[in-house]
């Protein structure tokens, strides 16, 4: 059995990830050990009733170097910190990694296996040792509309995401509970008094949203009771780091020889989990609505189509709906009125599964298969 060395596994990725493992026996495949950045020698999580004592530490490469497999969701300044160091070290194992810094790199693969099972054989069997999980919204938009990429249909997609505060990590969804605690705390009388006024009571809570004692270490604006049209760093472009990857990433996924145009505007709004995404596409020739229903959902075990009304849109095709499953739907699904070959769509999925664990927990069990 591989060695298999755990980092970041108490952060929102990582725990989703431990919690999947367990639901599907994988540590029954691997020896696992367990590293921290910031809990060394106290004890890690509980598996099957045995608790992980003695966490190592992530910041010493020998005991690295001793894992078959790294599988590392502790975030980009941790891989920038310690992979170039361990490869430098001559360390040949399997990294698998949920952050974005080495996804650019071109020895390695972004693992999605319902869209590029293919390429992830192919590069395991070229040698390939670097495996990274894509950009939560690329990779729920693949599985999405995953057949319509596998028939070469699309031409272009413009994308508006609403991203929830759990993509941001722990600290975020901390903080936003807070901000929203504090509009609840401010209004909670007035709310209680049949008599309130509704002006009266907005014009409090705006006045906590702009005031400086607002929760806002993290996010550094409110989130609650507003939105955050901007996520990640500024490509200097006009495009945010989140937007650039639509295009590079899906067109790495797919291995594209011609590249899929994707742009949007990615929006951090207050969910707590899930990820949504409306989509304007462009086909690339004109198909029936049935056509791309059938393609749509015939394409793998988790996308599942939402029939464009409304009952059945507020009930499914929202984040409250989705949350903890791997159930990705689409929805609003229609021709749209500004040409033939234009469509709508939209889609919600659970961006700490598909997004990101998932990914990696089938991407251990093809090397801890091998
Ligand atoms: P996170 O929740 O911030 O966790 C990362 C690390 O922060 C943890 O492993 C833990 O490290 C430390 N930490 C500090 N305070 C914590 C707290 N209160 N609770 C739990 N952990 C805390 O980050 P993440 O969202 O899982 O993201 C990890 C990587 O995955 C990032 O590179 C991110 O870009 C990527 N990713 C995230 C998502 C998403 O939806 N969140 C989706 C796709 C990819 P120690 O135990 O060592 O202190």
């Amino acid at each position: 059995m591989k060695s298999v060395g755990f980092v970041g596994w108490r952060g929102m990725v990582g725990s989703v990830l431990l919690n999947r493992m367990i639901e599907e026996n994988d540590f029954s495949k691997i020896i696992p050990h367990f590293f921290s950045t910031s809990q060394i020698g106290q004890n890690g999580p509980t598996i099957n009733n045995i608790t992980f004592k003695n966490l190592k530490n992530a910041y010493n490469l020998n005991l690295l170097e001793e894992m078959d497999i790294i599988v590392t969701c502790q975030g980009g300044s941790y891989t920038d910190s310690i992979y170039s160091k361990l490869r430098k070290n001559n360390w040949n194992g399997y990294w698998i990694d949920a952050a974005s810094t080495l996804r650019m790199k071109d020895d390695s693969v972004i693992v999605l296996d319902p869209i590029n099972l293919e390429s992830i054989n192919q590069a395991i069997s070229h040698g390939i040792k670097t495996f990274v999980g894509g950009n939560c919204t690329v990779s729920l938009m693949l599985i999405a509309l995953g057949g319509l990429f596998k028939e070469n249909l699309i031409e272009w997609i413009y994308v508006s995401t609403y991203q929830a505060a759990s993509g941001a990590g722990a600290k975020y969804v901390i903080e936003l509970l807070k901000q929203m605690g504090s509009l609840y705390n401010a209004v909670s009388e007035d709310l209680s008094n049949n008599f309130y006024s509704i002006l009266e009571i907005t014009k409090k809570v705006t006045k906590i949203i702009q005031d400086n004692n607002f929760p806002l270490k993290n996010f550094s604006v409110p989130l609650a009771g507003s939105l955050i049209p901007w996520i990640d760093s500024d490509m200097g472009t006009g495009q945010s780091k989140e937007e650039w990857k639509g295009q590079f990433e899906t067109n790495k996924i797919l291995n594209s020889k011609n590249i899929i145009k994707i742009d949007g505007i990615c929006v951090r709004i207050s969910s707590i989990r899930c990820h949504s995404q409306s989509i304007l596409m462009k086909l690339s020739k004109n198909v029936s609505l049935k056509n791309i229903e059938e393609i749509i959902a015939n394409h793998n075990t988790w996308v599942n189509l939402i029939p464009n009304n409304m009952q059945e849109t507020i009930s499914k095709l929202t984040p409250s709906a989705v949350t903890g499953t791997l159930n990705i739907p689409v929805g609003r699904l229609r021709k749209s009125s500004i040409g033939e070959k234009y469509f709508s769509a939209f889609t919600v999925g659970d961006q700490l599964l598909w997004g990101a664990a998932e990914p990696l927990r089938r991407m251990l069990n093809l090397l801890t298969n091998i």
